[in-house]
C-alpha cells in the first residue's frame, strides 16, 4: 500500500454545510482539519448550476432559523453579506416566519464557510480502513490520506456503503438506528423561460398536491438576470420516476408547471437528488459511532441527525465537532 499523501488531525467526508459547520468548529479549536468532497463545487445539497446566462438555486432553496444558535449563525451571514430574508409570507396569507436565501446563490454561504478551510473537491473518499494510527482513507485517485478522526456528513445509505467497504463493524443499536432513517428524492428542473413567469411576489410556490411540489422564479429571487425557474418534483412522482428517462420525466413536469409560468421554456436541465431531504430521522445530534467501541473517532453527522433541513445540518456539524474537542 502506497504511504499516505496527507495526514491530518480530523478528515471530514463532505463540504455541504454539516462538514464545513464541523470543519470551522475544530480549526477554531485548534485542530488541523482536511475536507474532502467527490463533488465539483462546495455546499453539498445547498447546489446552484447555471445554464448560459441564467442562474439557479436547484438543491435547498432557503433556510429557516429556530435553534437560537442558528439564529445567530444566520445573523452573522446576513452581516457577511452572504444571506438575506427573502420573504415571510405568502400574499393572502397570515405573516409565518422568515426564509432566509443564500446571496447571490445559496452556495454562498458554502464559499463563505470554507474561506479558510482546507478543501478537497472532485475527490471521493472510495474506502475506510482503521490502522494504529487511526483512520487510512482510500481516495478515487489513488491516494490515501491518514487521519486521527474522521467525520462523516454524507447521506446516511451512502455513509453505510463506506463502512462496510472496510468492514467496519458498527454495534446494533446504531447500526439499527442508521437503518431506519430514510430520505426522499427529488427529481429538479432547471428551465430557462422566454420571458418573466407568471408566479406571483415573492416568486416560489410550494404545491400541495400533484408531481410538483416546488416551483420558484430564479430572476424574482435575485438569482438569475433572466428569466429562469427551479421546478421540483413531489417524492412520490420523485420515486416513481428515478430511473425513468429523465428528459421525459422533465418534459412531464415542464407540462405540469406550464399554467404558473406563463412563458414558454427555451432551455433546460434535469438534476436527480436520490437523497433529497430525510424522512425519517435520527434523534440525536450527531452519532458518534466509536464510543464503546475499540475503533478510532469516528462521528456521523448531517440533517438525518438534528433535524432534516439546513439548519439540522449546521446543528449536527457543531455537535459532531463538540463531540470531538470533548472527548
Ligand atoms: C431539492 C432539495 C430541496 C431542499 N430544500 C430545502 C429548503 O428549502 N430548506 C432547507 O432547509 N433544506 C432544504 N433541503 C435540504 C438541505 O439541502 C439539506 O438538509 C442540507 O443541505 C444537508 O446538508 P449536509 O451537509 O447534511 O449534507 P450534504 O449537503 O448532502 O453534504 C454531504 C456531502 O458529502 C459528499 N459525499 C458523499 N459521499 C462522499 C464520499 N464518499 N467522498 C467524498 N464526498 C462525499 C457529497 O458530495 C455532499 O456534498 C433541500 C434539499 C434538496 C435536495
Amino acid at each position: 500500500m502506497t504511504l499516505p499523501t496527507h495526514n491530518t488531525d480530523v478528515l471530514i467526508i463532505g463540504a455541504g454545510l454539516a462538514g464545513l459547520s464541523a470543519a470551522n468548529h475544530l480549526q477554531r479549536a485548534g485542530y488541523k482539519v482536511l475536507v474532502v468532497d467527490k463533488g465539483r463545487g462546495l455546499g453539498g445539497r445547498l447546489a446552484g448550476r447555471r445554464i448560459d446566462n441564467a442562474s439557479f438555486d436547484h438543491g435547498a432553496q432557503f433556510m429557516t432559523t429556530r435553534d437560537p444558535k442558528f439564529v445567530e449563525q444566520v445573523r452573522e451571514w446576513i452581516e457577511a453579506g452572504v444571506a438575506k430574508e427573502w420573504y415571510s409570507s405568502f400574499p393572502g396569507q397570515a405573516n409565518s416566519h422568515a426564509r432566509y436565501r443564500g446571496v447571490p446563490t445559496m452556495t454562498a454561504i458554502a464559499k463563505h464557510l470554507a474561506v479558510d478551510i482546507s478543501v478537497k473537491l472532485g475527490t471521493t473518499v472510495t474506502s475506510l480502513n482503521v490502522n494504529r494510527d487511526g483512520w487510512l482513507c482510500q481516495l478515487n485517485n489513488g491516494t490515501s490520506i491518514q487521519s486521527r478522526s474522521l467525520v462523516i456528513t454524507s447521506p446516511v445509505p451512502q455513509t453505510l456503503v463506506l463502512l462496510d467497504s472496510g468492514n467496519i463493524q458498527l454495534p446494533k443499536d446504531k447500526s439499527d438506528r442508521l437503518n431506519r432513517i430514510s430520505y426522499e428524492s427529488c427529481i429538479a428542473v432547471m428551465a430557462v423561460l422566454d420571458q418573466p413567469s407568471a408566479i406571483a411576489a415573492p416568486g416560489a410556490m410550494a404545491i400541495e398536491t400533484g408531481p410538483i411540489a416546488w416551483i420558484s422564479d430564479n430572476q424574482q429571487k435575485g438569482v438569475s438576470a433572466i428569466p429562469a425557474v427551479t421546478i421540483h418534483g413531489s417524492g412520490d412522482f420523485s420515486a416513481k420516476h428515478f430511473d425513468s428517462d429523465r428528459d421525459q420525466v422533465a418534459q412531464q413536469l415542464i407540462q405540469a408547471a406550464s399554467p404558473y409560468l406563463g412563458a414558454a421554456v427555451v432551455d433546460f436541465q434535469v438534476h436527480g437528488w436520490r437523497y433529497s431531504k430525510p424522512i425519517i430521522v435520527d434523534n440525536s445530534p450527531c452519532m458518534v459511532v466509536s464510543e464503546s467501541t475499540d475503533l478510532p473517532a469516528l462521528v456521523l453527522a448531517g440533517d438525518a441527525f438534528a433535524g432534516p433541513r439546513v439548519e439540522g445540518a449546521v446543528l449536527s456539524g457543531w455537535a459532531a465537532a463538540k463531540s470531538l474537542i470533548d472527548a
